[in-house]
């Protein structure tokens, strides 16, 4: 072994799976030796599995009895700095390599030599006849311009069967071409001209280009309001990234919804990025893993599991909307995308862009400590203004029964009717009623297997589990006093809003955008498209209206209740608020109309409130900042969750409370153990849920700490114990 990094035949090997075991395993490095890093199969018991040739190998088992690499996979070797970037991330998030190993090898086939397959595309001739399944076929290939499918894609695009593409590709309507499985993605091309820049984003370009530059980490908080042209700014730091020879990944939090963006970016540098998202088919899936790593990717656009793709030379990562709580992953690897883009540029040089309207306290307070630059945009396309905000005080208003738009919010939107203009009635909750309460015995409906209420969803004609997503049909009769017709929905959702828009404007056009109204990511993109045209003069939407959509003909906005998210115990709840209301308000007004917005509030006078109407957001961040540090929590100090759960409650509570009583590893760190005390939502899919919060200073040592903590448990049974450090919401 000369070199370092390379393994002759016969040497020992370490080498990482992705199987639950907790330890690296000892190879023999195959015939032809093999890299460090390198992706092998080897085998385990009867099977063989994938791994990665972690090291050399700890050599303290029988030499004899150890068996050789079966193969080296033709893929890349998992470069030091991805080795380096899986464990740091796996420390600090308290998970096992194996997990760490699972999503940096979320492609499938990577073991499977390169081959050519068939693939489908629009061809020139008209069939001798059209069915509705043929029109499907070519109405989908169409929709998607020039681009080719497999069959299996195609046919499931389509809705048909595979035989109805075949008959089209016999008749030439379908062209079917030989193609390798994973091609290099096209040339994006950072020299083209960009969109001319104001002033003020032309500084801001030229800061990023000049970090870009540099070749060193660094992180940058690029705040700007909706319409300042973020995008574009950070757009010229991805040009720079790639006139460098560097690759450029931007994290996105809706993937569905980037259309618009896509063909932004697809202006800027003429052709279309990689896209990652668990919308992409797997060929596709595979060919970015592959050509991410061969560097014949330069950009990728994607959800947060895209920061573990194989970079090859990664020097800019932009996290957009970086406030979004998308980007904790909330099952499986608990982590925050955002934290660890900072820890993977960290690593490997390359500058972070986080981008926000309005920033996480997190990155507010970094960006005060002088952890992160800062760039500010404040000036707005064209002579648009930020919306008027007031607050319509709903404790002077007058309400009928089972009605939730004030005479005053009413008032404005006719208004807006008379003129030509858009609306929209913003309500952050899904589905028709969140209650469905029986009159007869006051009983409210839940679901079997969770501690929540179920939620009538009109739509779907179901009561739905917003926790588990288990539904059934809506009852007539109450099953617990089984008395008939006395169910009744209590309070709003946007489908009960929808309904009472639609009374009160009847001759208006109402659109209703929910996540769930819609069977497809397509559909809905198409639905947002039509809006935005004009195509509605009362747009009803959850919080999914609020990421940055562009609805130019929009100029008020209607919050239908304003107090939702201050009511939570979540110690982000004012932040949250803060946040989604602002982003909501952003909406109206851009173009050259200058927008309102009406925050329906019972308590106009909360500080939260107050903050949002003046939009004194240095103030807010400030209050807000004072009040977590007094009290320890985070960015201030540390938190983490830890939750036990199993199918009987008192062993739940038993190894809850055992671990309370031993907690000399928190104790010595200065930190402290709160609990156990049912989780906010105490049983979820049958399954009993007690919380351990711990507490500690910042800077102290937690991850280690907890892991000395747990690390003598033998959890009995079906009980779980799972660890989320920086925990996001509380449930
Ligand atoms: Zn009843
Ligand atoms: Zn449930």
């Amino acid at each position: 072994m000369d070199d370092p990094g390379y393994f002759d035949e016969g040497d020992l090997v370490a080498v990482l799976t992705a199987q639950p075991l907790d330890r690296l395993l000892d190879y023999k490095a195959p015939e032809g030796g093999c890299f460090q890093g390198a992706f092998v199969e080897v085998p385990l018991g009867p099977r063989k599995v994938l791994g990665v040739v972690w090291g050399p190998g700890r050599g303290d088992y029988d030499r004899s009895k150890i068996r050789s690499v079966i193969r080296v996979l033709d893929v890349a070797p998992m470069r030091a700095e991805m080795q380096s970037f899986l464990g740091r991330a796996a420390d600090y998030t308290l998970t096992p390599m194996s997990a760490m190993l699972r999503l940096a090898t979320r492609a499938p086939g990577l073991g499977e030599p390169p081959s050519m397959r068939k693939i489908y595309r629009l061809g020139d001739t008209t069939p001798d006849r059209m069915t509705k399944a043929r029109t499907r076929v070519l109405e989908a290939l169409r929709d998607y311009g020039g681009l080719a499918f497999t069959l299996k894609e195609l046919a499931e695009m389509a809705g048909v069967t595979p035989s109805v593409v075949k008959g089209l590709a016999k008749q030439g309507a379908v062209r079917e071409e030989d193609s390798p499985r994973d091609l290099p993605f096209p040339h994006l091309d950072p020299d083209l001209p960009g969109k001319v820049l104001t002033e003020d984003q032309q500084v801001g370009a030229d800061a990023l280009r000049a970090a870009i530059r540099s070749g060193r980490y660094g992180t940058t908080l690029l705040k700007g309001v909706t319409g300042s042209g973020k995008t574009e700014v950070y757009l010229e730091a991805v040009a720079e990234a790639l006139r460098m020879g560097r690759q450029a990944l931007v994290l996105l939090p809706e993937i569905a919804l980037t259309a618009e963006f896509l063909t932004r970016v697809e202006a800027r540098f003429g052709a279309r990025p990689a896209e990652w998202h668990s919308g992409a088919t797997m060929t596709e899936r595979r060919r970015i893993w592959r050509m991410v790593g061969q560097g014949e990717a330069q950009l990728v656009v994607g959800a947060r599991s895209a920061l573990f793709l194989p970079f090859r030379n990664l020097g800019l990562i932009i996290v957009d909307e970086e406030h979004d709580t998308s980007y904790k992953q909330e099952d499986g690897v608990l982590y925050n995308a955002r934290d660890m883009a900072v820890l993977r540029a960290a690593i490997c040089g390359a500058r972070v862009v986080l981008a926000s309207a309005t920033p996480s306290l997190e990155s507010w307070a970094n960006a005060e400590a002088g952890k992160y630059d800062r760039l500010e945009l404040t000036a707005r396309f064209g002579a648009a203004v930020l919306p008027e905000m007031r607050a319509i005080d709903m404790r002077t208003e007058k309400m009928p029964a089972a009605s939730w738009i004030s005479p005053s919010l009413r008032q404005t939107v006719t208004d807006r009717l008379g003129k030509g203009e858009q609306s929209l009635l913003f309500i952050n909750r899904r589905g028709y009623a969140p209650v469905t309460l029986c009159r007869a015995c006051g009983q409210q409906i839940g679901c079997d297997h969770c501690d929540a209420r179920m939620v009538e969803h009109r739509f779907l004609k179901r009561l739905m589990c917003h926790q588990c997503g288990e539904t059934k049909p809506i009852p007539e009769i109450c099953p617990s006093c089984k008395a008939e017709d006395r169910l009744a929905p209590v309070g709003p959702g946007i489908e009960r809003l929808a309904e009472e828009a639609e009374a009160t404007f009847p001759d208006a056009k109402i659109a209703v955008l929910s996540s769930d109204m819609f069977g497809s990511a397509r559909a809905l993109k198409a639905k947002i498209e039509e809006i935005a045209e004009g195509d509605a003069d009362i747009v009803i939407g959850t919080q999914l209206v609020a990421k940055g959509h562009n609805f130019p003909n929009l100029t008020l906005v209607g919050v239908i209740d304003a107090d939702l998210g201050l009511q939570g115990s979540d110690l982000r709840a004012a932040e949250r608020t803060f946040q989604l209301m602002r982003q909501v308000a952003g909406r109206a007004g851009r173009a050259e109309r200058p927008g309102t917005a009406l925050l329906q509030s019972f308590q106009p006078e909360h500080p939260v409130i107050r903050a949002i109407l003046s939009g004194d957001e240095t103030g807010f961040w400030k209050a807000e900042a004072a009040e977590r540090q007094a009290a320890g929590v985070p960015p201030f100090g540390r938190m983490a969750g830890i939750v036990l759960s199993g199918t009987d409650a008192g062993q739940v509570f038993d190894l809850g409370n055992a671990m309370a009583r031993n907690d000399m590893a928190i104790r010595q760190i200065g930190a402290q153990v709160f609990g156990p005390a049912p989780a906010p939502i105490a049983r979820i899919r049958g399954r009993h849920r007690v919380r351990l919060l711990v507490k500690a200073p910042k800077g102290a040592a937690l991850q280690e700490a907890i892991s000395r903590w747990i690390a003598p448990l033998r959890l009995k049974g079906d009980l779980r114990l799972s660890v989320d450090v920086d925990p996001q919401s509380f449930y």
